[in-house]
Formats: C-alpha cells, sequence, structure tokens
C-alpha cells in the first residue's frame, strides 16, 4: 500500500509508505495523503470479519492499509489500544468489551457509540491508535517529537488523553484563557503527566490558533524544536475511523446483502470521510447523512455543488461547538474521489480555496454523479438541537448530545423504511451541561469517574496572546 497526494505534485506524490506519512500533515504540495488505491474486501472476508472482536477487526481493516509494520507489532499496537479498560467509562462490562456498541432507539434506528473513551468524544477512537503508533514509530527511529496545537475543547483534550506518559513525546496545548466550560478545564488541566504542557492564552481561540500558524511558519524554531501536529488531515485518523463503519455494520444487519445507512454530525469532514472510505472497500453502506449545525458550508454544497467556505467572522459560534467549522479540511479527499481523482482539477479548485474563493461543480460532469457516492445532507440550528435533544429522552428515554442531536435530527428527515440507519454518537451529554440544562431542566448523568473533576488540582500556565512567550515557553523545556 502506498500513499500518493490529491495535487498530485511529483515529489509529495512519490508513493510514501504508511510510516513515511505517519508524522506528517500535509503533503509538500499541500494536498492530502490518500491511499493510491482503496484496498477492497472480498465476500470472504466480510463473512470472516463479521465476527471479530473490535481489536480483531481494527487489526484486519488496518493491515490493509499499513504493510511497513510488522503484523505482530501492529497487532499488538491495536491489541493494547481498542481494551474495555480504556472504552469503559463506567458502564457495563459486557458493553465495554464492545468498544462502540450500538444502543437500538426503535427498530431500524440506533446510536452507534463513539464516545466511551478516556474523554467521552469520538475523536479518542482515532486519538489514542495514533499515541501508541507514534511512540512506536519515534522508538524505532530514535527520534522524538514536540506536538503543538490548539484548542477549544475536543480535539486538544483527545490529544493529551492519548500521549500522557507516552515516551519520545511532548504536548504543548494553546486554549483560551476562561472560555472553556469549567469541566473542558478540569478535562485537560488536571493531568498531572511531565510530557503534557497546557497554555492557557489571554485571548479567543483564534488567537491561540494564530500563535501556533506563526510557530509553525518561523521553519527553523520548528525544525530545531521537532515540532508536529496531531490533526484532523492525518490520515491514520481517517484509517483508525473506518474501523467502526464496519463494526456498526455489522451490528445492524444479520446478513452481507444488506445494507445500512450511517447519519454522520460533521465539521472537518474527518468522520464521515472514513465512511466514504469503508464504502469504497466495499462495505455495503446504502447511504452517507451529512449533517451539519448552522455552519453549514457542506449542506451547501451536497445540495447546489457550490463550496464556498466561510472566514472566522461568518463562522457561528453554536451549542454544537466541534462542528463550528467552515473550511472542511478533509473535504480535498473527497472531491479528488468525485473528480475521479485528477490532481490538476485539485489544483485549480484548491487554487481557488487557497486563495480566499469558492468553487462551483453544479455543472461538472461528476457532480451528476454524485449520487453513485450515496450522499445525501441536511443541517440542525440551536432550537432543532433543543427539540431533538427532548424528543430524544422522551420518545426513546436516551439523553444525546447536541452534536448527536444534530446527526438525529437530519437522520430522521433522510430515513428511509428499508435500510436501517445508525446515527454516530460523537460526544456524551456530559460534556455539554448548559444546553442539556436548557433542553431537559436538569444536568445530564456523568461517568463517575468524571465525578468532581472540577475540583482536582490544575496544571496549567497562563500567558499574554504572543508567540514569542510561547516560544520561550518550548525552547525551556526541550532540549
Ligand atoms: C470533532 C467533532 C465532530 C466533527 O467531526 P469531523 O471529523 O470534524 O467531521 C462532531 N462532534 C464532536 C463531538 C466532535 O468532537
Amino acid at each position: 500500500m502506498r500513499y500518493i497526494s490529491t495535487r498530485g505534485d511529483a515529489e509529495a506524490s512519490s508513493r510514501k509508505t504508511f510510516t513515511e506519512i505517519l508524522l506528517g500533515g500535509l503533503a509538500s504540495d499541500g494536498g492530502l495523503y490518500l491511499p493510491e488505491s482503496y484496498p477492497r474486501v472480498t465476500r470472504a472476508e466480510l463473512e470472516r470479519w463479521r465476527g471479530l472482536s473490535y481489536a480483531e477487526l481494527a487489526f484486519a481493516v488496518l493491515a490493509k492499509f499499513i504493510d511497513d509494520i510488522p503484523s505482530t507489532d501492529l497487532k499488538a499496537l491495536v491489541d493494547k489500544t481498542y481494551t474495555a479498560e480504556v472504552y469503559c467509562n463506567g458502564r457495563d462490562p459486557a458493553r465495554a468489551r464492545e468498544i462502540t456498541p450500538v444502543r437500538w432507539l426503535e427498530p431500524g434506528l440506533g446510536l452507534l457509540e463513539l464516545s466511551n473513551g478516556p474523554t467521552l468524544a469520538f475523536k479518542d477512537m482515532a486519538m489514542q491508535l495514533l499515541g501508541n503508533l507514534f511512540e512506536y514509530a519515534l522508538a524505532k527511529r530514535g527520534e522524538e517529537i514536540n506536538i503543538l496545537g490548539a484548542t477549544s475543547g475536543d480535539t486538544g483534550s483527545a490529544a493529551e488523553y492519548a500521549m500522557r506518559g507516552k515516551r519520545g513525546i511532548r504536548v504543548f496545548m494553546l486554549s483560551p484563557h476562561g472560555r472553556m466550560s469549567a469541566f473542558q478545564r478540569a478535562q485537560m488541566y488536571s493531568l498531572q503527566d511531565v510530557n503534557i504542557f497546557n497554555i492557557a492564552v489571554r485571548g479567543v481561540f483564534d488567537d491561540a490558533q494564530d500563535i501556533v500558524k506563526a510557530i509553525f511558519n518561523a521553519r527553523d524554531f520548528k525544525a530545531r524544536y521537532r515540532l508536529g501536529a496531531v490533526n484532523s488531515i492525518n490520515w491514520a485518523r481517517v484509517a483508525a475511523q473506518v474501523v467502526y463503519y464496519f463494526k456498526g455494520y455489522f451490528a445492524a444487519t444479520r446478513s452481507n446483502d444488506e445494507q445500512v445507512a450511517f447519519a454522520v454530525p460533521t465539521g472537518n469532514f474527518g468522520n464521515i470521510c472514513a465512511g466514504h472510505v469503508a464504502r469504497m472497500m466495499g462495505l455495503p453502506i446504502g447511504k452517507l447523512v451529512l449533517a451539519t449545525n448552522e455552519n453549514d458550508v457542506l449542506d451547501e454544497f451536497f445540495r447546489t455543488g457550490v463550496y464556498r467556505p466561510r472566514g472566522a467572522a461568518d463562522t457561528w459560534t453554536t451549542t454544537s461547538p466541534s462542528m463550528d467549522i467552515s473550511r472542511a479540511s478533509n473535504f480535498e479527499r473527497f472531491v479528488f474521489d468525485l473528480a475521479d481523482r485528477d490532481p490538476a482539477m485539485i489544483r485549480t479548485l484548491w487554487g481557488r480555496i487557497d486563495a480566499g474563493g469558492s468553487f462551483d461543480l453544479s455543472a461538472a460532469p461528476y457532480f451528476s454523479g454524485l449520487r453513485k457516492f450515496c450522499f445525501v445532507s441536511g443541517k440542525s440550528t440551536h432550537a432543532d438541537r433543543l427539540a431533538t435533544i427532548r424528543l430524544a429522552c422522551e420518545k426513546y428515554g436516551v439523553t444525546i448530545d447536541t452534536h448527536t442531536a444534530d446527526g438525529l435530527k437530519v437522520a430522521l428527515e433522510q430515513r428511509a423504511a428499508q435500510m436501517p440507519t445508525l446515527v454516530l454518537e460523537t460526544a456524551l451529554p456530559a460534556k455539554f451541561e448548559e444546553t442539556l440544562i436548557e433542553a431537559l431542566g436538569r444536568r445530564p448523568e456523568r461517568p463517575a469517574a468524571m465525578l468532581g473533576i472540577e475540583e482536582l488540582p490544575q496544571r496549567v500556565e497562563t500567558m499574554d496572546a504572543n508567540v514569542d512567550a510561547v516560544k520561550r515557553f518550548i525552547a525551556r523545556r526541550v532540549l
């Protein structure tokens, strides 16, 4: 298995192996890495995979994408990642062993639980594996990495919980001072691991993000301090997410002749991109239902063919904050497939996007072919979220979070009688107490391990939004 860049520059596309692209971000031509061609799953494999445990299935799927890590090592990494202890979350042990169990709301409609990891959001599913893959690859090369990032919540905490205590890895995570919920702050700042550094920046998320960008652009500093990122364009994260589409499919069907629809709350197009890859591999997915919140750039594209990213000033702050994204960083991967994998076309289209523009594919021959990729889309607003959280509670007796509510809202609109629908549960309601109280008039339940975490001692450095101050902080801690 070799990887190429969506933009097709010869050097960047020189057929990289999995571990060559594991620690990097964008390809050197600015494109994203994808397999040269998608591995196919045979009928016989699908039959066999139906009976596998999550870790066994993860190994079977990932081995198709990773052929430069010896299989005994890959097996050990996967077994260490997907355990009932890591994905237990105080739930009953039988369900914890399933890692991503389905909770049926009614016949033909279920939630695929992806939020039982340490930070109660689906990003743990891939990030936990990434932590183990990074540690393994760095040890092999005798290298170190210093992960630098900015977070407004879920990604930063998932990265810290995945990298804590890992050899050869430090994490420097910037967050906007006083702007995350008390629960989110406690989750991150209470980590006492010596390789985790929380930096609270006096400013908003964009200030923190700008500092990270400025430091990555300082090439000498970046090289000297071996800086790296774990953002959502990382191919290993997408590959790890492919696994639970298979797991969910098997849970929702009796035979491999049936089709399943997946409804996915979407921001950066990372999660649903994994669904697209699973379908391209041959998993019988009948429909990929894309759900956005008020930040509806992707819904607009799937309805009209126009992709029109918006700036920070036109991005709404909503009650499903992890989807407040107006430039979907993984979307280029899908358009590459849509445009028959023509890198020249991607260079043209993203030339416009990178210059702050938009593109319109409504007249392109492939846009009419969109149907063959099985996508449908819809959007959800704050009022929809509240109504859907209430509906889930009253009709099904289940409390869902705001992002999952966006997914369920659109799933109910797009549901077809003959095909079971699984809504991807991307976070637990305990993470978004304020909106849950608004919807239900009560505080959502919290997993036992999370009770009182606000009271734990916190380890965080607060500083002004100043690039040099952050650089000095890093330099003093990296030898
Ligand atoms: C990150 C996130 C999303 C969006 O996932 P993408 O891969 O960016 O599309 C949805 N819900 C929650 C809770 C998240 O943390």
